[in-house]
């Protein structure tokens, strides 16, 4: 690869300029860090185009010596590989340079982003054109990228939570330098609804760039939540394990009537925990953490086997029916089932410290702990939600956190299931048993993602610095994978280490996907490795 490599990063040099383009060795580490043990060898490059003309000259420059390419918009894919390769020998293409924010529509609520446009910058970019429309955020960081989490199929909180169906016009650079735009924009500019309607007309090629490796997408439409005219967000508990399923029997038939439009997440007490402190280690040096030391932190933190929240959006008489509906359906199968609104938080945060004298309850604390949560449902991103990866290390939480930087140990696997009670409730303790046997803390969210479809967030959260952790944590993974498939259930989303799960598909299933790859990039350019081979 010698004279062909030097050839492309001479031609890239002279494209990029030689600041946009990094070889040494620590860079090349750090672009190929991840949370887990990296499965390949290491990054040969790291290339910053800052155009779509220069993303297509990458290409052909990369097509011309056959050296792979790795694109990614902030690389902040943590749990799922960061920014690193999935598989060895490619030149990273970071995006973060193609940061446009354009055609901001709005009466229709569209914004045009190129890939680098963070979470942060688009909701500041919102509350200073209006405040009318709301982004869907995550729960990580507030520098993660809005086109990169759509394409890997992210998802949020609000009734835009999945991220692949509010998003049209994709802009694509394919393997042989020509670019193409999805749907209407198929048309050119003149197409009014391009930004308005996904499918255009005719076979809609938009399914194929999500989580595939078939096109870099320089730029897309995202559509936007229009801001309610009522928010209210929610909060109850769950008292035994056993319960959750009794609980997604009771919010599927409000989330099928449209009742309750938004993603409600529930928490196990061990997603919780991590959430809240750092692994006692003072008290206990083994893992994973005693029983008795879970009921304790239920005690002392006031929380219960499972925690959901969630938010109702519309206007005051549509929040307050839905209030009433789902209060009748989870009577008697959660406690403290409380509503928060605005003017609610500014009171409680004016009588904390009286509340505090008159009762001992540190309110001050508890609003401190649901403000990040109420404020992502209300599209004002946070980051303080990465402090739960430091569950395991022995360092404190920095201020600004970074888990490939800090050799945290993250691996998450999302798995779909129907939303049926029994269903969610076998899945939870197929993950729970297997991680507990293995030494990890199975931290789980359950999410109400679609109508019809719960997203059961699995996490294995451990140290990359203690011996032998990387390989037992994806051990681990590997296990749950086929442990899971084994019984019908298949996770949404993948980590770099888990994509042979493709594997299992059928062999015709296999054989198109295959064409396709060899269609759109018969020389493997673009990320080879990731999902398609
Ligand atoms: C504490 C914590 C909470 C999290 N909460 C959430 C959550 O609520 N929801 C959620 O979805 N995720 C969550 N994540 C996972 C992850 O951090 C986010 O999904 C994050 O948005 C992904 O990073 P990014 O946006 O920088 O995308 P990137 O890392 O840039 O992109 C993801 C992948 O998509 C591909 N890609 C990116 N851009 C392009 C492009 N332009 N062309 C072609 N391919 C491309 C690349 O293969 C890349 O690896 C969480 C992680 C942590 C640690």
């Amino acid at each position: 690869m010698g004279s062909k490599l030097d050839s492309a990063l001479k031609a890239w040099s002279r494209q990029l300029g030689a600041e946009n383009i990094d070889t040494d060795a620590p860079a090349c580490a750090q672009a190929g860090r991840s949370t887990f043990s990296e499965p390949h060898e290491g990054v040969i490059a790291v290339l910053r185009p800052k155009g779509r003309g220069d993303v297509k000259a990458c290409v052909e420059i990369a097509g011309k010596h056959g050296i792979a390419l790795y694109p990614i918009s902030r690389g902040r894919n943590w749990g799922y590989g960061s920014a690193a390769p999935a598989a060895g020998s490619c030149a990273v293409l970071d995006l973060r340079r193609l940061d446009a924010i354009s055609d901001y529509d709005a009466r229709l609520g569209s914004v045009s982003v190129g890939p680098g446009v963070t979470q942060q910058a688009l909701s500041q970019f919102l509350e200073s054109n209006g405040d009318q429309h709301w982004i869907d955020a995550t729960g990580t960081t507030v520098d993660s990228s809005i086109l990169g989490n759509a394409l890997d199929r992210g998802n949020g909180y609000s009734p835009y939570a999945e991220h692949c169906v509010h998003i049209c016009a994709l802009e694509a650079v394919l393997a042989d330098g020509s670019t193409i735009t999805t749907g209407f924009g198929a048309f050119g500019e003149k197409a009014r609804a391009a930004n308005a309607y996904k499918w255009g007309v005719g076979p809609s090629l938009d399914s194929l760039f999500f989580q595939s490796n078939l096109a870099i997408i320089t730029r897309a439409t995202i559509w936007l939540l229009p801001k309610p005219e009522y928010f209210q967000a929610f909060f109850f508990s769950v008292k035994h394990d056993d319960d959750i399923g009794d609980v997604v029997d009771a919010l599927t038939p409000l989330r099928l009537a449209g009742l309750l439009n938004s993603a409600v997440h529930i928490g196990n007490v061990y997603r919780v925990i991590s959430t809240m402190q750092q692994y006692p280690f003072g008290e206990q040096s083994t893992v994973p953490i005693e029983p008795a030391r879970i009921e304790t932190f239920k005690k002392e933190a006031g929380v219960e086997a499972w925690s959901g929240t969630g938010a109702l959006y519309g206007t005051k008489a549509q929040v307050t029916e839905a209030r009433k509906r789902l209060k009748r359906a989870l009577k008697g199968k959660v406690s403290r089932l409380q509503f928060l609104d605005d003017r609610m938080l500014a009171i409680a945060r004016r009588i904390a410290p009286l509340y505090r004298m008159a009762t001992g309850i540190d309110l001050q604390r508890i609003l401190g702990l649901l403000k990040p949560v109420y404020g992502i449902m209300q599209g004002r991103p946070s980051s303080a939600v990465i402090g739960s990866v430091y569950w395991r290390k022995r360092m404190s939480v920095p201020e600004q956190g970074n888990p490939d930087r800090d050799a945290c140990g993250l691996i998450w696997c999302p798995l779909i299931s129907p939303a049926k009670g029994e269903v969610v409730a076998q899945a939870v303790e197929i993950a729970s048993q297997l991680l507990l046997e293995r030494g990890f803390e199975p931290g789980i969210t359950v999410t109400h993602l679609t109508e019809r479809a719960i997203d059961v967030v699995i996490s294995i959260t451990y140290d990359r610095e203690t011996e032998g952790e990387d390989e037992r944590a994806k051990a681990a993974y590997l296990e749950l994978l086929e442990r899971l498939g084994a019984e019908g259930f298949y996770p949404y989303r993948l980590a770099t280490l888990g994509m042979g799960v493709m594997d299992g598909m059928s062999t015709e299933t296999r054989a198109v996907l295959t064409k396709l790859k060899q269609a759109f990039d018969p020389k493997g350019l673009i990320s080879p490795g990731r999902y398609l081979r």
